[in-house]
């Protein structure tokens, strides 16, 4: 088992080991007076002393150096003749110096693992059998030794692969377990979970790039301090592993790459013992793994957001398109804008180009209910001038710009944004909360493209009111189309106790125009189109009834009043007409009471009253 595990395995330092057995084994051996008092000593395979153990003979500096200078002669001839050797000195008084050695093998037929040899003083040399019985001993304090040594290496290296196999596993599951995240500050969770599990003596930090709220300290944005000598900086734009080593301790910047981009470093500091080499293509594959998991899960937010962006803006437009009305738009947007941005306040202001000034035309705060403000003033002046939006993140702060929206409300933060149409900006949308950055620059973005929907439906509002204009207004007279009244007094009679109406025919038209020309007959109609409407209030509506006819509605006017009306265009049109021309007028009138009430009958019976007006030789007023 042992010798499977050999060559795997560093093998114990033998000069080490053999010198520990020498002492354990002479400690052992010290009955022998030979060892206790003489000289035992260690020589390698070529003779070499590599271990000596002196007992008291060597106090006598003499003796020693003799006794030493026989046990390195034995260990020579040992070493030269692989047997045991034996060596005699005699000295001038007493016993002479007597010397032994005998080689050791590490087994039968093996190499020479060491040389043992005794010196002391004696008649005669340490018999072989007692060579051999010391060796034999020796070798079995070695043996243990040797294979303590062995077990306390293959123990470590067992362990050591249980840590690996543990660290393995564990960066098996936090891989998975990032993967597994679909939202970013779980990744960045579970990734500093990991980084401490697989580091607990280090230091770690996350550094982002790109500004993310995270409640854990552990992430921070990452700044660009010191260029090219910051490690982060270099790991970040260089998208590798950077490491350095200072007073004992070792930094290392890994960048974490995904497919598209790098998002940030992580940075590990440690005391260099405990760094090593093998860690960093792990960290490295941590890295890569948390910044594509980070990949992963921003483009997931971002597509939810865009998503829910998306969803927002076919709601608002939804919503804007279901009115053509200017001042229901207005109102809409505004509602709809303070929900979608949690808003306390919002704003909607149209520049009026005639007048160069902005207009409220709707507001969550009656105190700018249809305000003027200059072209200049305030944050709309701002975007009307720059034409991009703006956000501001505290206004209590700093307040450079007067604002009456901020100060009225207390507002502290703002996003606002130009309404453009065809390149113009024709209104400013403000937003605004009561607290400090309340507003996210998504926000910010989100309201520069909404504004862009609140733009064309203002457009799709104009352009509709324009065409209606054009639909119920006559073209020559300018005055009302023949449509446009009859709703309008169908309209009346559903809510008014009265009204009356007045027909106006020219008199004679056909010869105006067979002695002057249809196009000065146009003129005349023109005229006349002109004093009816001067004689008429705002209230009342004129139009163009058929090709010389006029009619007048009055609403909750009665005939007594109409005629009166009737009387003053009438003697207007004679007074004021060039060429001069006459008109007759029919007066009608309507009440609750009647038992019929229609536009038809209300006509009928001005036509009637015409008619008679006609008959009775013109340029007259009659009522039906
Ligand atoms: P009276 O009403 O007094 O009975 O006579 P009249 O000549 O005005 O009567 P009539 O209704 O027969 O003729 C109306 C004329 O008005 C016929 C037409 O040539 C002319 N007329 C209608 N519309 C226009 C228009 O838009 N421009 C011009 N120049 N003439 C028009
Ligand atoms: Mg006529
Ligand atoms: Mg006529």
């Amino acid at each position: 088992m042992i010798r499977k595990w050999l060559g795997e395995v560093e093998a114990p330092p033998l000069e080490e080991l053999l010198e520990a057995s020498l002492v354990a084994w002479a400690a052992e051996a010290a009955q022998l007076e030979m060892v206790s008092r003489g000289i035992c000593m260690l020589g390698d395979a070529d003779g070499q002393a590599i271990a000596l153990q002196q007992g008291e003979l060597c106090a006598d500096p003499v003796i020693g150096a003799r006794l030493r200078e026989l046990l390195a002669k034995s260990l020579g001839e040992a070493a030269a003749s692989g047997q045991y050797t034996a060596a005699h000195l005699p000295m001038e008084e007493g016993p002479g110096l007597v010397a032994a050695a005998r080689p050791i093998y590490a087994a039968d037929g093996a190499a020479m693992l060491c040389i043992l040899a005794i010196a002391a003083r004696g008649e005669a040399p340490p018999s072989s059998d007692l060579m051999t019985a010391a060796a034999l001993h020796f070798r079995s304090r070695f043996d243990q030794r040797y294979t303590e040594a062995l077990l306390q290496r293959l123990l470590a290296r067992q362990s050591h692969a249980e840590r690996a196999t543990e660290r393995e596993a564990a960066l098996f599951d936090s891989t998975k377990r990032l993967h597994d995240q679909i939202n970013v500050t779980s990744v960045l969770r579970e990734l500093v979970i990991t980084l401490e599990t697989l580091y607990p003596d280090a230091h770690v930090d996350l550094l982002l790039s790109q500004d993310h709220a995270n409640a854990d300290a552990r992430v921070k944005p990452l700044v660009f301090k010191h260029g090219a000598n910051d490690l982060c900086a270099r790991a970040f734009v260089e998208g590798r592993a950077v490491t350095e080593a200072a007073d004992g301790q070792t930094h290392v910047a890994v960048p974490m790459t995904g497919k598209q981009a790098v998002y940030g470093v992580i940075r590990l500091v440690c005391e260099t013992p405990l760094w090593e080499r093998a860690w960093l293509p792990e960290f490295q594959m941590l890295a890569n793994t948390a910044g594509s998991a980070f990949e992963n899960a921003k483009l997931y937010e971002q597509s939810n957001l865009l998503i829910s962006e998306l969803q927002l803006i076919n709601e608002l437009t939804k919503r804007l398109n279901q009115s053509l009305r200017l001042s229901e738009i207005f109102k809409l947007a505004t509602t709809d804008l303070l929900q979608i941005f949690e808003a306390d306040y919002c704003c909607l202001l149209q520049f009026d180009k005639k007048t160069e000034q902005f207009v409220v035309m709707s507001a969550n705060h009656p105190g700018l209910d249809s305000d003027l403000f200059p072209k200049d003033y305030g944050f709309c002046g701002t975007v009307y001038q720059t034409r991009e939006p703006l956000i501001v993140s505290d206004y209590a702060e700093k307040n450079t710009v007067p604002s009456k929206l901020m100060q009225l409300t207390g507002s502290r933060s703002l996003i606002a944004s130009p309404i453009v149409v065809n390149s113009d900006v024709v209104g400013v949308i403000l937003v605004s909360h009561r607290s400090a950055n309340f507003f996210s620059y998504d926000n910010y973005k989100l309201l520069q493209v909404l504004s862009t929907h609140v733009g064309l439906a203002i457009t799709n509002a104009s352009l509709h009111a324009e065409v209606r204009r054009m639909v119920i207004t006559d073209n020559l007279t300018g005055l009302h189309a023949r449509h446009y009244l009859n709703e309008r007094i169908q309209e009346k009679q559903r809510s008014d106790p009265s009204g009356s109406l007045i027909l106006v025919d020219i008199d004679h038209f056909k010869r105006i125009n067979d002695t002057y020309g249809h196009q000065v007959g146009d003129e005349i109609l023109i005229q006349v189109g002109r004093i009816v409407r001067a004689c008429i209030r705002e209230t009342d509506i004129a139009a163009r009834w058929g090709g010389e006819e006029l009619a007048v509605y009055l609403p909750r006017v009665r005939t007594d009043q109409g005629y009166r009306i009737a009387e003053r265009i009438r003697s207007q049109v004679e007074a004021q007409t060039s060429p001069t021309v006459t008109s007759s007028c029919g007066v009608s009138e309507w009440t609750f009471e009647d038992d019929k009430i229609s536009v038809e009958s209300l006509f009928y019976r001005a036509d009637m009253a015409l008619y008679e007006a006609k008959n009775n030789g013109r340029n007259r007023v009659f009522v039906g």
